[in-house]
């Protein structure tokens, strides 16, 4: 089983695909993770990407699709993947194809996660991610049960660095429009897409945006 998470930044495709992971053993592939990792350990690969991360920018699809490839191929015998964050650009979507065609695969679901504008910044402004295991939290939806402790395991948690200001947040955002969007209608015409709302206005989180995507794969 192959699944992307779709949607715009803060709409919660990491939670999303944490709680998959849980429930089903699906094992997530999140490209902002691995950047991150990768900057914390000073890796060549983590210094090149700092460059446009750090800006609020995509790292270039030459150096991302080849991280991905390798990365697939280490997880080769999963029951499941999870793709969190990648594809982000029609060239990597198209490359993505190449690469699972030629194993024999194919991505069998795309969920986009679909939130208002205005609860998205919100929820950006008050995530916080562990600083060892990269479980996120949010302030208000769910915030971890000592305050600034990651419940999992009992690491610090930190503010990311382009989480911290509304610029780096607008300009990501801006990104996702351009570059980003057009996956919905790429995706669309496989017929593979499950959209999944999460709003907090309307109470519906991603445990229910879980629970909505089992019951519909499962028909
Ligand atoms: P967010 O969804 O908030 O942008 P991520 O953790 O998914 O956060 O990604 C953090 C940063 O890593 C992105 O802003 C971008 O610079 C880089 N990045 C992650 N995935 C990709 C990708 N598929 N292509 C290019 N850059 C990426
Ligand atoms: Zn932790």
């Amino acid at each position: 089983m192959i699944i992307i998470m779709l949607g715009a930044q803060g709409t919660g495709k990491g939670t999303v695909a944490g709680i998959l992971n849980k429930r089903n053993g699906w094992v997530q592939l999140s490209t902002g993770d691995i950047f991150r990792e990768n900057i914390a350990k000073g890796t060549e690969l983590g210094v090149e990407a700092d460059k446009y991360i750090s800006k609020g920018c995509l790292v270039p699809d030459e150096i991302t699709i080849s991280m991905v490839e390798k990365r697939l191929e280490d997880l080769k015998d999963e029951k499941g993947i999870i793709l969190d964050g990648f594809p982000r650009t029609l060239e990597q979507a198209r490359r993505l194809d190449q690469i699972l065609e030629s194993k024999g695969q194919k991505i069998d679901w795309v969920i986009n996660l679909e939130t208002p504008r205005d609860e998205i910044i919100e929820r950006m402004l008050n995530r916080r991610v562990c600083s060892q295991c990269k479980a996120t939290y949010n302030l208000i939806l769910h915030p971890p049960k000592v305050e600034g402790i990651c419940d999992n395991c009992g690491a610090e948690l930190i503010i990311r660095a382009d989480d911290s200001n509304a610029d780096s947040i607008k300009k990501r955002l801006e990104i996702y429009d351009t570059q980003t969007k057009p996956l919905i209608d790429f995706y669309n015409e496989k017929g593979i897409v499950i959209v999944e709302e999460i709003s907090q206005r309307i109470n519906r989180l991603a445990e229910e945006a879980c629970d909505d995507f089992m019951q519909r794969i499962q028909k």
